[in-house]
């Protein structure tokens, strides 16, 4: 195994366009998320659907699994479009969803992708009709499908299958790598059958998602092997808080690390009251750290130790990141790179100074019984000593100017 510290060649895989967003073929890894809100409820559907695009999802999910859903989804797509949000929207179906999709034309319509979850088509002799019907729909509308396989619902009748196939084996399989051939399986099967129905490959994205960090990792691994498919990956259940955070990002990482993923969402538990967007600066970061994409720059922070001597300093920081994220609304828009800008924020300056010099620009707050001044750093020169009850807006508008004359401006769209 390489001891490489660069990641691996992203894998190759069949790209597939969802409305204007590319996921797979060579593309930048999509970040994409999901609402809470009852579809039904147009109002509070849209408002979160746009506050996840504002954040950063470049696609996002809504559940459809009532009559009252599927006939509100074309209301949800035209609000949005009415207030200039354009992200495209992802239809999660069940057990219903071959017939939500045949009665509510408009939705079927309205939506950019369809997800199935193989497991939850139906039972029996209807798993294989319903299905045929989903993919049907797609064909119809030429709506590409995530396959997306859950291991809390597979197919049981292919479980029970593939148990009896490894009770037969000479070599029998353990439980953990009998349930990862299933998972598996069931996408690969799933896809095949689609194909056959008539919907093209560059139409399909599989995932198999399942809790487990390390058998996230080993089932994403075969898959990706075994197939060409474009693929979402994602840690199911992940949890709340912490707990959620690093499972998904212990099990992201390591696969994004060997170039596994076109498309990412972190299912992370909001915690009353939290803000859903969570899950897109979560994945966003993931990304960032990771070092295959840029969305806001980044403001490197010191732990803090017996030598800070307030909290002013991790107030700083704090607001620094929220400054530079509120920012990026416009900068975005308006500079060229400027989500590869780099800041630090340090808590006194006998080790700050060192670290500031690394960052685009970087400040070191004086610490416990040092002299109440604040050095900065710009480009790894220091061109500015703060000092006084305004520091924090000195440095924000120090940031303001970096961007002013570092970064190109963009030209309007013809
Ligand atoms: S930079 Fe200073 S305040 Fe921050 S952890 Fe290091 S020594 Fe402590």
């Amino acid at each position: 195994m390489s001891s490489s510290n660069v990641p691996s060649p992203r894998r190759k895989s069949v790209g597939v366009k969802v409305g204007p967003v590319m996921i797979g073929g060579g593309a930048p890894i999509v970040v994409q998320s999901m609402t809470n809100t009852d579809t039904a409820n147009e109002l509070a559907t849209v408002q979160q659907v746009e506050q996840l695009a504002l954040a950063g999802s470049e696609l996002v999910r809504i559940t459809v699994n009532t009559k009252e859903a599927a006939q509100a989804v074309p209301g949800i797509r035209a609000r949005l479009d009415d207030i200039g949000c354009h992200v495209p929207l992802v239809g999660d179906f069940h057990f219903n969803g071959h017939k939500l999709l045949t009665a509510y034309p408009d939705c079927a319509q309205a939506l950019a992708k369809y997800r199935i979850n193989p497991g939850n088509v139906g039972h029996g002799k209807k798993r294989d009709e319903q299905f045929s019907i989903l993919i049907e729909m797609a064909c119809k509308y030429d709506k590409p499908v995530r396959i997306g396989v859950n291991w809390g619902s597979l197919d049981p009748e292919m479980l029970a299958r593939i148990m009896d196939e490894n009770a037969r084996s000479s070599d029998p399989l353990g439980a953990s790598q009998v349930m990862h051939k299933a998972l598996i399986t069931s996408a690969l099967e799933s896809a095949a059958k689609a194909e056959e129905i008539g919907l093209g490959r560059d139409h399909i994205v599989l995932s198999c998602k399942v809790s487990g960090v390390q058998d996230l990792i080993a089932v994403y691994g075969e898959l990706a092997e075994q197939c060409e498919y474009a693929l979402h990956l994602g840690l199911t259940e992940a949890g709340m808080g912490s707990k959620g955070i690093v499972a998904s990002t212990a099990a992201l990482s390591v696969l994004l690390f060997r170039g596994i993923g076109d498309t990412i969402r972190i299912s992370l538990t909001p915690e009353p009251g939290g803000d859903r967007a969570r899950e897109v600066i979560v994945a966003q970061e993931i990304l960032q750290t990771m070092g295959l994409r840029a969305f806001v720059p980044l403001v490197a922070s010191c732990p803090g130790c017996g030598r800070t001597s307030s909290t002013y300093f991790q107030e700083l920081a704090e607001s620094i990141q929220l400054y530079v994220r509120e920012q990026m609304i416009v900068w975005r828009e308006q500079y060229e790179g400027v989500e590869n800008m780099s800041l630090a924020v340090m808590g006194c300056v006998v080790n700050g100074p060192g670290e500031s010099k690394h960052a685009d620009i970087g400040i070191s707050l004086p610490g416990s019984g040092e002299t109440p001044v604040a050095p900065v750093f710009v480009d790894g020169q220091k061109t500015v000593t703060l000092k006084g009850d305004h520091i924090a807006d000195e440095f924000r508008a120090i940031v303001d100017e970096y961007v002013r004359t570092k970064y190109r401006k963009k030209t309007a769209h013809a």
